[in-house]
């Protein structure tokens, strides 16, 4: 972000305005940690603010200070388009590309809204007046705490706002221990708690509120695990008759694909998750060093993300999708095998 960025941005917030906050789609932690930090900071400073997510979110993000005055676009959409209609400015929180949002893509392409956009992922998509795209951050948390600093306002992070960056950076860096945390990030998080972020009980909130449905779908999970030593590679499927026998609901399978990565050797993992109802494998990838997940999703299912953490589709049935997963690998063996 340059310093007319800033200036221009501080200019912009000098008066009151309608303002739209808006997260990707099947927003995480840290879309929604944010979302929700930079709306409390918004109204602190007396914009009249909306935080408007394309769908709904996990159970374990809904104790979030704020949470329930988010509104949903896929069952409030009247209510939504007045508002993205009405906004001076949007801010696009998490994600590099427009379609990142599903059907609200339309309402803010056409929106005249001034545009700013705060993101880590590779390869963003040129929307925004005002950009701050930065792959080597941690996570857009910590890219809206540097925003608030940089506006000089960092005496008026207070709880809430401290309470929501911590989630956020906490989860996107699988708490703290990806490469992508620096002393910096530390640095931060040091602050945030000493705002009163409650570590242990943000900690508690996210991670340790598995319902037993849930954990005995993680044991169903790491049942199917399958590894390919050759290529140093873990993959799980999940079936819609195996979601189902658990239960499954939104969010359940979180986290379930970093267990491939907890194997000794392994640097890739990948967990295939069928959806009847969308008629797609819902996939997401990990991967340690510098083997491009990004690169991978890209290229071969409809997705992309981060270096070591990225998304994709496919809309083949569930065993042709691992059939053609198990056919690409052999053109990546030597990247992986890459010291
Ligand atoms: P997850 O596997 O948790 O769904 O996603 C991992 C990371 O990749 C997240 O940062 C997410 O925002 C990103 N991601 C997931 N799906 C897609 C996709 O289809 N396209 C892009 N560009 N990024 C994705
Ligand atoms: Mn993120």
């Amino acid at each position: 972000m340059t310093n007319d960025d800033i200036q221009n941005l501080k200019q912009l917030l000098s008066t009151p305005k309608n303002i739209v906050i808006i997260p990707h789609k099947n927003p995480d932690g840290d879309a929604m940690g944010s979302t929700l930090g930079l709306y409390h900071y918004l109204k602190k400073r007396h914009h009249n603010v909306s935080a408007i997510t394309p769908n709904d979110y996990p159970d374990f993000l809904k104790w979030m200070p704020g949470e329930r005055e988010v509104l949903k676009y896929d069952s409030n959409a009247e209510k939504a388009n007045e508002l993205i209609e009405k906004a001076e400015l949007i801010f696009t929180l998490d994600f590099n590309a427009l379609d990142r949002i599903g059907d609200m893509e339309v309402p803010v392409k056409d929106s005249e809204a001034i545009k700013i956009m705060i993101d880590h992922h590779q390869q963003p998509e040129d929307y925004a007046l005002i950009m701050y795209s930065d792959v080597t951050m941690s996570s857009t948390c910590e890219m809206v705490y540097n925003v608030i600093e940089m506006l000089g306002d960092s005496d008026q992070i207070e709880a809430d706002i401290a309470t929501c960056l911590y989630t956020g950076i906490m989860t996107d860096t699988g708490s703290f221990k990806f490469s992508c945390t620096t002393h910096r990030t530390h640095n931060i998080i040091g602050t945030l708690i000493e705002k009163g972020a409650d570590n242990s009980e943000i900690h508690d909130n996210i991670y340790d509120t598995f319902s037993y449905n849930q954990l005995q779908l993680l044991g169903c999970a790491l049942q199917n695990l399958i590894v390919l030593h050759e290529y140093k590679t873990a993959y799980i499927t999940l079936s819609q008759e195996e979601l189902d026998r658990f239960n499954f609901k939104k969010g359940d399978t979180e986290g379930f694909v970093n267990y491939g990565l907890a194997l000794k050797g392994i640097v890739f993992s990948v967990i295939f998750i069928e959806n009847q109802q969308d008629n797609i494998i819902k996939i997401s990838l990990r991967s340690k060093n510098d083997f491009s997940v990004n690169e991978f999703a890209r290229a071969h299912f409809n997705g992309g993300g981060h270096i070591n953490a990225a998304g994709g589709r496919s809309e083949l049935s569930l065993k042709a999708t691992v059939e053609k997963f198990i056919s690409i690998l052999p053109s990546y063996k030597n990247v992986l095998n890459r010291k």
